[in-house]
């Protein structure tokens, strides 16, 4: 019995260093990779639950490592934060993603309204100094609208946010700037807490849509969605749903009010050039 336990135990511990090992590795790796241009980032499209029509896209970071293959943001995310990287590694994401939210406008200048682009932020850029001059200086160089853009922030990022937190996020929405709550629902937040937080967009996280695979879905998830979407209607927020795998799901979302949809179903994080088919299909019928 003891071999065993014993040989499962060191089995265990060996795992353990072996992501101990990866992790010192890609953490040393990170700071060249950016230099290296190792970095990409692919486009999910978002959509009006409406009439499917292509509203913008959400940018999402890769590495591609050259040892390990393309890493996902899960991978080095909490690396890059943890290390500082995240800032210039952010400002890079942002200034790619208005680039090519640019290319996209242009291509599509008679084809309805301009596509926008969502940006991920993380907790570390929010409390950056450069935040705000960084973001104006990207849109003006590039000549996207503020209006264009839009930033996710988790909703933990923002729990018991104090006013020197919320300020540059206040002086970005002044800008036209649009914020979204990223992961509605998963931070236990006061609901009433919303009002005073610069956010226009509410994303409702992926476990909300998860409950909704079976039609008719489980009645009491579809009250508590009905009730987040007339509250966020109510402040005047438009409700974003992540994670609709299925066209059940779409389907119910878009019955219970959601305004906007993402994932699967429409399409899975690719390469902007996807996206520019899906809207030019989109916009020829
Ligand atoms: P998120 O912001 O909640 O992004 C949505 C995640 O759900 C993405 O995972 C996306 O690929 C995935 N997803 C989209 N549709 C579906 C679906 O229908 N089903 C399922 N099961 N999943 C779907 P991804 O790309 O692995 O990103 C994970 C997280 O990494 C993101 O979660 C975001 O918090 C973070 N992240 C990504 N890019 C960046 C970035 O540039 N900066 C920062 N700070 N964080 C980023
Ligand atoms: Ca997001
Ligand atoms: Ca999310
Ligand atoms: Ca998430």
């Amino acid at each position: 019995a003891k071999s065993a336990g014993g040989n499962r135990y060191e089995l265990a511990d060996a795992e353990a260093d072996a992501r101990a090992i990866t992790r010192h590795g890609l953490t040393t790796a990170l700071p060249a990779a950016l230099d290296r241009g190792e970095f990409f980032i692919e486009y999910q499209p978002l959509v009006h639950l409406g009439d499917g029509s292509v509203h913008g896209a959400e940018a999402l970071v890769r590495w591609l490592h050259p040892q390990h293959g393309v890493l996902g943001p899960d991978q080095f995310i909490p690396l890059a934060e943890h290390t500082g990287l995240i800032v210039p590694l952010g400002r890079w994401v942002l200034e790619q993603s208005v680039r090519q939210a640019k290319v996209w406008q242009e291509r599509h200048s008679d084809a309805g309204p301009p596509v926008r682009i969502n940006v991920n932020l993380s907790p570390c850029q929010l409390t950056h100094p450069g935040l705000v001059s960084d973001t104006v200086d990207i849109l003006e160089r590039v000549g996207l609208p503020p209006s264009s853009l839009c930033l996710e922030v988790t909703e933990s990022a923002l729990i018991g946010a104090d006013d020197d937190l919320l300020k540059p996020l206040r002086r970005l929405a002044e800008m036209g700037v649009d914020i979204a709550l990223d992961d509605f629902g998963t931070g236990y937040s006061n609901l009433a807490n919303l009002r005073r937080l610069p956010v226009s967009i509410l994303k409702l996280d992926r476990s909300f849509t998860q409950g909704m695979q079976q039609f008719p879905a489980d009645p009491v998830d579809l009250k508590i969605v009905e009730g987040i979407v007339s509250l966020a209607h109510s402040l005047d927020l438009a409700v974003t749903v992540e994670g609709v795998e299925t066209g059940a799901q779409a389907e119910q979302l878009r019955l219970l009010g959601c305004d906007t949809a993402q994932g699967w179903y429409y399409a899975r994080p690719g390469p902007p050039d996807r996206l520019h088919e899906l809207a030019l299909v989109d916009a020829t019928g």
